[in-house]
């Protein structure tokens, strides 16, 4: 009896994963959430962005931001959610040397917007449990001084007071690939509203990551656990893959899941115990005394719907229909709107869709990615890329040619034409020219012409290729192909 119920014990349970994800978002207002300060923090000098209200002083009232307001309704709106025709602000008590009033602005029970969902690119919806609006904290920054051995910290109040928008999923995601897709969606659609810069390196958008396990075909949820730390969408992914295979570990082995928060580790691709995860009650939350509840109008929501921008799914199917792109190809280049703008704008100046398509997702996206360079920082412009194009639609110069300008173009941002020159990148057209480059080719390659006659079509590839080289790139290569294919059929 012990025995069967040992190997009973060992029939391998196949689990499946769950995922939720808290994302907060900074908001482009021009200034913080409760108090006139520029929200410029980033590049403020320390400590100049400050005033009674973000330093936490006794007695200074906080007045809402109506911008941030609107940029969160217009984020519920964009994300399918109900907006509240009341809101209200919340006090959430805790300590932290970062947290200047000794509690945090937030909302608990009545947040801005509600019950939405975002879709993913198989066609499934993630549920968006809510949207809601708070404060930044300050900025700690941890020193050690190796002179007098001494560890010490030093704040800087800027970021205090920065509205912060978070997003909550509900506990729909079901791979760390899936966490990867609604994140780059998100991301995505605040950009297009230009609520959000949407960046993760400066820390603008955020994300702590819930994930538990439970066997397949049962309801009940597992124990979660709460990661934080990433500061890459890389690093969300691998966390959740690391997370996942440590509660694989630990179930099968016959542990529990303790309910806590663990922080990522990006050296070392781990997770650790921060500590056990507090509960609601922990925060002490009750209505902001001194802010009164906000009535969000109908009219004002209506107005917002009706003034939203394009979203990217949107502006795909559009790029779809206005300059009859793949939808693969419409996909990456609206995943980021600072790529769509330039796009369109390389379009708008005469550059064929499908062309600027095709150079943005090769060779632009490859330098792009290798370099670490943002395209709205890139030293080539859509005017840099379409003249490019109309070089070689010209035959002015080859396609080889062409992406040797790109390159030279990206790197130092010298304008196209005057590469064509300095890299004498200019294509040879001339028949008379060629006709003795290809007659050179012809006598000193005669096993690829016999090669050739005798039937073996894929020879006059290799001779197009050794002409090509003879002129350093610069023939044009239908020419050579045709003079080739008039010497090598015309006579016997
Ligand atoms: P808490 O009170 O701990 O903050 P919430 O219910 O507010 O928990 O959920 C926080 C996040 O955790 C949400 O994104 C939610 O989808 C996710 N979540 C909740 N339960 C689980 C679970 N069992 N596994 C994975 N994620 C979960
Ligand atoms: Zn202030
Ligand atoms: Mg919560």
């Amino acid at each position: 009896m012990w025995a069967m119920t040992r190997s009973w014990n060992k029939i391998p349970v196949e689990y499946e994963t769950v995922i939720g994800l808290e994302v907060h978002a900074q908001l482009l207002t021009k200034s913080k959430m409760f108090c006139a300060c520029p929200a410029d923090y980033a590049t403020a000098p320390p400590n100049t962005r400050v005033c009674p209200i973000c330093l936490g002083l006794p007695g200074a009232l906080p007045v809402a931001s109506h911008r941030a307001i609107e940029s969160t309704i217009m984020t519920g709106l964009a994300l399918n959610c109900d907006v509240a025709e009341q809101t209200r602000f919340d006090r959430k008590n805790y300590f932290y040397p970062d947290l200047m009033k000794g509690y945090q602005i937030s909302q608990y029970q009545m947040p801005i917007a509600h019950g939405g969902w975002l879709e993913l690119p198989e066609g499934s919806r993630v549920g968006i449990t809510r949207v809601h609006l708070e404060e930044d904290t300050a900025k700690l920054y941890h020193r050690n001084d190796p002179a007098s051995r001494q560890s010490y910290s030093l704040v800087d109040v800027n970021r205090s007071g920065v509205p912060l928008m978070e997003i909550v999923s509900e506990p729909d995601l079901r791979s760390p690939e899936e966490a990867r897709q609604y994140l780059t969606i998100l991301r995505s659609i605040l950009q297009f509203l230009g609520v959000s810069s949407g960046n993760m390196e400066e820390g603008a958008f955020r994300c702590d990551a819930n994930v538990s396990i439970r066997p397949v075909g049962t309801k009940e949820f597992g124990v979660k656990v709460e990661i934080k730390n990433m500061n890459s969408f890389r690093a969300v992914y691998r966390a959740l893959e690391f997370e996942v295979s440590r509660q694989h570990g630990a179930l099968s082995a016959g542990d529990t899941i303790e309910q806590e928060t663990r922080g990522w580790n990006d050296s070392d691709g781990t997770t650790r115990s921060q500590r056990s995860k507090e509960f609601a009650h922990d925060y002490r939350y009750f209505p902001e005394p001194d802010l009164p509840p906000l009535e969000i109008g109908r009219e004002w929501v209506d107005r917002i719907r009706a003034e939203l921008p394009e979203l990217p799914n949107q502006r795909r199917s559009r790029l779809v229909a206005q300059y009859d792109l793949s939808d693969y190809d419409a996909g990456l280049l609206t995943t980021l709107r600072p790529v769509a703008d330039f796009y369109e704008r390389t379009v708008q100046l005469g550059a064929n869709p499908k062309s600027v398509a095709n150079w943005m997702s090769g060779e632009l996206f490859r330098m792009l990615n290798s370099t670490g360079i943002d395209i709205s920082q890139s030293n080539t412009s859509p005017s840099d890329l379409a003249a490019i194009i109309e070089l070689t639609s010209s035959g002015k110069i080859s396609q080889q040619a062409a992406k040797s300008v790109l390159e030279h173009n990206f790197r130092d941002g010298s304008a196209p034409d005057k590469l064509v020159e300095e890299l004498r990148l200019v294509q040879i057209s001339d028949e008379a020219a060629l006709a003795s480059v290809v007659d050179e080719v012809v006598t000193s390659n005669p096993k690829s012409v016999a090669d050739y006659r005798a039937g073996k079509r894929k020879a006059l590839g290799f001779l197009v290729g050794q002409a090509m080289k003879a002129t350093r790139g610069k023939a044009n290569p239908k020419i050579v192909n045709g003079l080739l294919r008039e010497r090598l059929e015309g006579q016997g």
